[in-house]
């Protein structure tokens, strides 16, 4: 059964994810007549065919071909109309189709594989002066993109796995704040999506949560299957959406706030007293000052107790 032609998948991961039954990797799933693309560019099945884009794992190439799924992923990213929008990867354009569709005032996309440039160079010319394709790999600086982008800027990718979470951890810790961006709408594997949104006390909770969460506002809006994508993954995934905060939830030097989260957390079932202890001489004194327990470890602390403790560690 095509995906383009599904009315709508179920978008929750369902209990038994496939294992061993999936298709190998770039078979082609059962066909079912594709369903006509509401931008009159032919169906996503049929440009990947006419590009010879087989996909490739050392790229992190799982397309989504479900129109309504790249449909809900641009609405949760909010008001495009207003937006210039940075999408890593666009691939054969599924999703960045549905950017522009949502009325997207820009789309700034970057794409490693050149073997997608003239898929994506069609998609540019239905929407004359709305996409820029940008070839490279968006983890090289030299690409300079915020100098490419008008705010507000919003980021929306179905980002490859091996790039995502470097990617994410640039984008919430630039050197001033608030950043280029207003909001990243990302997938991510499931169990990192559950690193960035989660709370206190449970074992997802990390450097990644408290980096996230010290300046954003976030939450995860859509986790889907491996069968949502071609070829299907090992793994379930999820959409993040994060929302920028103005200003972090509570104040600290930035530098000291990655490098105490960074300690806490490399030695996470230690006692604070005892992981952090490269940290100042006096840490036990440090972490009273910061209203902290010297016994308790990284994973009970919440954010604004880390911000305490970097503002307590770089007191004179
Ligand atoms: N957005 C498309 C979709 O939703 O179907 C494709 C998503 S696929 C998971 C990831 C895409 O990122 C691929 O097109 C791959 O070639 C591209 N890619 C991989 N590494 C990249 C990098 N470092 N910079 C830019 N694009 C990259």
């Amino acid at each position: 059964m095509s995906r383009e032609a599904r009315p709508r998948r179920a978008t929750s991961a369902p209990k038994g994810a496939r294992g061993n039954g999936q298709p190998p990797r770039g078979a082609a799933p059962p066909s079912l007549p594709p369903a006509p693309a509401a931008d009159g560019l032919p169906p996503l099945r049929a440009v990947i065919a006419a590009h010879g884009l087989s996909a490739r794992k050392a790229l992190g190439q799982n397309f989504l071909l479900d129109l309504n799924l790249t449909d809900r992923i641009a609405r949760a990213a909010g008001d495009l109309t207003a937006a210039d929008v940075l999408e890593v990867g666009p691939g054969p354009g599924g999703l960045t189709r549905a950017l522009l569709a949502r009325g997207a005032r820009r789309v700034v996309a970057v794409e490693r594989d050149p073997r997608c440039l003239p898929a994506l160079a069609e998609i540019a010319a239905r929407w004359p002066g709305r996409l820029e394709v940008v070839e490279g790999d968006a983890l090289d600086p030299a690409l300079d993109l915020p100098a490419r982008l008008r705010p507000p800027v919003r980021v929306v990718a179905n980002l490859p796995y091996n790039v995502g979470t470097e990617l994410l951890v640039r984008w919430l810790t630039p050197p001033v704040w608030p950043p280029f961006w207003q909001s990243l709408t990302l997938m991510f594997q499931r169990e990192v999506a559950e690193r960035i949104v989660a709370r206190p006390a449970g074992a997802a909770y990390g450097r990644l949560a408290v980096l996230a969460q010290w300046r954003c506002r976030a939450r995860t809006v859509l986790t889907l299957p491996p069968q949502a994508f071609v070829p299907p993954p090992s793994v379930h995934s999820a959409v993040v959406h994060l929302e920028a905060l103005p200003a972090p939830v509570a104040p600290a030097d930035p530098a000291m706030m990655e490098r105490v989260v960074a300690m806490a957390f490399n030695q996470r079932r230690k006692m604070l007293r005892s992981s952090l202890r490269g940290l100042a001489p006096d840490i036990e004194e440090r972490l009273r000052a910061a209203g902290l327990d010297p016994t308790q470890r990284a994973e009970e602390i919440p954010v604004e107790g880390f911000a305490a403790l970097a503002r307590a560690v770089a007191a004179d």
